[in-house]
């Protein structure tokens, strides 16, 4: 299905075509999982291009409006979608354009920064479950419950912080975290969640492109701040470590997407196909009325007929 219009270009990818271009990034199953066999640069050769790249976008975000408003009459499934990525690849530019299209009232976005010292007297994943969508709703989590296994684990000072019985840290805890994040993610999605974890993957030279731009470019200085460069000293730890949360968390009910995001305007196609795709496999559509709802709008219609 394709058609244009002068002022807005539109293309709808085909199911298969969403497929084929959400195969080479969903992962499913961490065994053999390796980062470095991912390209930040990728575009999918051939599957889609730069030049559509906009038409393409639109017809991505028109679909997921579709799809979003059947959700919310629909009422039953949640979706929550997780973005992950190191500074500057590109978290806050993707969740605005692939949301471009969707009616606020059924989007909630969350972003996730140091804990509050309300937070830190919970267990972890407490304030995750305090921002989690309802059913027909789309929650967007701009960094998320991961952060416990990626900042804190390169960070360790910051476990210090978490007010844990000492007996509790111990060389297990990495391992319990991801344990705890893979059983909070199945029972959400036995309950009727979907879930999609976006890792955006960007490359070290582009990430310091974009840092140059933030410090060149007098309108894009507020976005350089002087701790985003800091974490890039810990550029490789912060490699293995989502390798390895990646690999211990993805599942088929919870798939990672590892996403290139060397190209924004790629990024942002793959995110879309990715929600649009999990949203179509639904067969969303609104509850059956019952007999009484039936008979309450004959009555309503009757009873406007019925107005002077
Ligand atoms: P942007 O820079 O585009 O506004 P951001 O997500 O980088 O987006 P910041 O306010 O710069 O937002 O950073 C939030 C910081 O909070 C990150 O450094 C992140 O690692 C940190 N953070 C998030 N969750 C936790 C956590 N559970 N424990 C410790 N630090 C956390
Ligand atoms: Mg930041």
């Amino acid at each position: 299905m394709s058609h244009t219009d002068e002022a807005v270009p539109v293309r709808h990818l085909s199911a298969k075509e969403r497929g084929l271009l959400l195969d080479r990034y969903r992962v499913t199953d961490g065994k053999g999982f390796r980062l470095k066999d991912r390209d930040p640069g990728d575009t999918a050769g051939h599957l889609v291009g730069k030049h559509e790249a906009q038409a393409l976008l639109n017809g991505g975000v028109e679909h997921l409006s579709t799809l979003q408003e059947k959700l919310y009459a629909q009422d039953r499934w949640a979706v929550l979608c997780v973005f992950q990525a190191m500074d500057a690849a590109g978290k806050d530019g993707t969740i605005k354009h692939v949301m471009s299209g969707v009616n606020p009232q059924g989007v909630q976005v969350t972003s996730f920064k140091a804990p509050s010292a309300e937070d830190l007297k919970h267990d972890f994943l407490w304030r995750a479950a305090k921002a989690l969508p309802e059913r027909g709703r789309i929650g967007i989590f701009n960094r998320s419950h991961y952060e416990e296994t990626l900042v804190v684990r390169v960070h360790p000072e910051l476990l210090q912080k978490q007010h844990l019985p000492p007996e509790l840290i111990g060389k297990k805890i990495w391992d319990n975290r991801l344990g705890a994040i893979a059983g909070f993610e199945r029972f959400l999605a036995d309950q009727g969640t979907v879930i999609l974890k976006f890792f955006l993957q960007v490359s070290k030279n582009e990430q310091k492109r974009r840092f140059m731009e933030r410090l060149n470019d007098k309108k894009k200085n507020w976005k350089f701040s002087a701790s985003d460069l800091k974490e890039r000293h810990y550029w490789d730890q912060y490699q293995a470590v989502y390798e390895e949360t990646i690999a211990a968390t993805a599942a088929p009910h919870a798939p990672w997407f590892v996403v290139p995001a060397d190209n924004k305007w790629f990024t942002r196609l793959v995110v879309v196909a990715a929600i649009v795709d999990a949203l179509d496999r639904l067969d969303l559509k609104p509850p059956p009325l019952t007999q009484a709802e039936t008979e309450a709008l004959d009555a309503a219609r009757v009873e406007l007929l019925g107005e002077a």
